[in-house]
């Protein structure tokens, strides 16, 4: 991250998009905590630092009359929440661009926060205008993008923006820094045996994952929803059960190109299963491939669990994407929290671990183990299309040589 700093005024792009309550206020202020060390570095070089971010879709959530909701999707609920955990003064625009914004930023001392009102009120930021971008630009002299949770959309405040900053006058934050080292060791060279643990709805969001995943991991542990159509394509019987039948055919030949390459895919044996979608359903636990109609596999079963646990704990290196189960349900939530512990007890063994992935970042924080795995991230989508092997836009910007000379920067 560039770092000298002292005097400038420094354009960041952050994740905000932390969840509020009915009354606005900060349920889980993660993502502010994990841009605080980019923040605070930048502050105790002399930077007055400009923040931008999204938060929520306020284009798809409108007014009856059609105008952005402010009062919900305003950055402004996150002031003094960000005041308290910088220690910094912090001053507010109510838009991210125009005269407010540019004077306030102009205005803004060594030492200073300016928050800008969300990105997303405008339609440009999603489209990546370049008229967008180019106002953006002008309230600084350097621009840092440290949002990984968006580095994969080529928006005006997470891409198109950077090439009005010279080369020189740009670049990553410490923690998208830190995004991409921890991903790279996954990626590159990993101690082995490696496993990646896959759970979550959907088989059709995984699939370039897993593609990717059979040319450097020794196992593949599946669970959750995506486990169901790979049974279903064995021929098992998986009543209810969440499937994508179009995948069915993709899911053989991932299977095929799995034993090509001597990587093991391994599936559930047993499951939970529940005769409605819900905590208090009726439970109880089959084989994998005997799940009954009108009943849906929920969870991975109590051998399942004793199966994923080994392997994971013989692992040297685990990368883990998504559930194995319905656990926001307490009932079915077992198989989640086992395979969260059995990833901290390999790491405690002398593992990497890497989380990534919203939904395993809750599950990992439900079991109270998030210090007990070497690397939590930040991105689901845009760890998903790093390990894709895809250049994330938000990255590649910063990267790139073009510049477009326009804001004296
Ligand atoms: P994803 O966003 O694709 O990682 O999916 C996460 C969601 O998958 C969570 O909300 C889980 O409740 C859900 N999920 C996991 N296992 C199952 C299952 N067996 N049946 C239905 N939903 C599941």
């Amino acid at each position: 991250m560039i770092t000298d700093v002292g005097g400038k005024k420094v354009l960041v792009r952050v994740d905000f998009n932390v969840p509020l309550d009915s009354e606005f206020k900060i349920t889980d202020d993660t993502r502010i905590r994990k841009a605080l060390p980019t923040i605070k570095t930048l502050l105790d070089k002399g930077a007055a630092v400009i923040l931008m971010s999204h938060l929520g879709r306020p284009q798809k959530k409108l007014n009856d009359d059609g105008s952005i909701n402010v009062k919900k999707f305003s950055l402004g609920h996150l002031v003094e929440h960000l005041k308290g955990a910088t220690g910094a003064e912090v001053k507010f625009a109510n838009d991210c661009i125009g005269e407010e914004a540019f004077d306030k930023a102009h205005s803004l001392q060594a030492g200073e926060i300016l928050l800008l009102e969300n990105t997303r009120f405008h339609k440009g930021e999603s489209k990546g205008d370049d008229e967008m971008a180019a106002k953006l630009a002008k309230l600084a002299d350097i621009y840092i993008n440290d949002a990984f949770g968006t580095a994969h959309r080529a928006h005006a405040s997470t891409a198109t923006v950077a090439k009005y900053f010279k080369p020189a006058n740009r670049s990553l934050g410490l923690l998208m820094e830190s995004e991409i080292q921890n991903a790279k060791k996954v990626l590159n060279s990993p101690k082995r045996p490696a496993t990646a643990i896959l759970g979550g709805a959907k088989v059709s969001d995984k699939i370039q994952l897993i593609e990717r995943l059979i040319d450097f991991v020794n196992v593949i542990i599946i669970g959750g929803g995506m486990s169901y159509t790979f049974t279903k394509a064995q021929g098992g019987e998986i009543g209810d059960s969440l499937c994508e039948d179009d995948y069915q055919d993709l899911a053989l030949k991932l299977l095929k190109k799995a034993e090509d390459q001597g990587v093991d895919i391994i599936l559930p044996v047993d499951n939970v299963i529940a005769d409605s979608f819900s905590n208090e359903a009726e439970r109880k636990t089959v084989k994998s491939e005997e799940i009954p109609a009108n009943w849906m596999g929920l969870d991975i079963g109590e051998k399942s669990i004793e199966k994923f646990s080994k392997v994971i704990k013989d692992s040297k290196t685990i990368l883990w994407n998504g559930p194995v189960g319905v656990f926001e349900f307490e009932n079915f939530a077992k198989g989640t929290q086992s395979i969260a512990r059995a990833t901290a007890d390999a790491t405690a063994l002398g593992a990497f671990s890497m989380i990534g992935g919203g939904d395993s970042v809750a599950a990992i924080t439900q079991a109270g183990l998030e210090d007990e795995v070497s690397f939590v991230s930040t991105g689901g989508g845009a760890m998903l299309e790093f390990l894709e092997g895809k250049k994330l836009p938000g990255i590649k910007a910063i990267e790139s040589q073009e510049y477009v000379e326009s804001a004296d920067n």
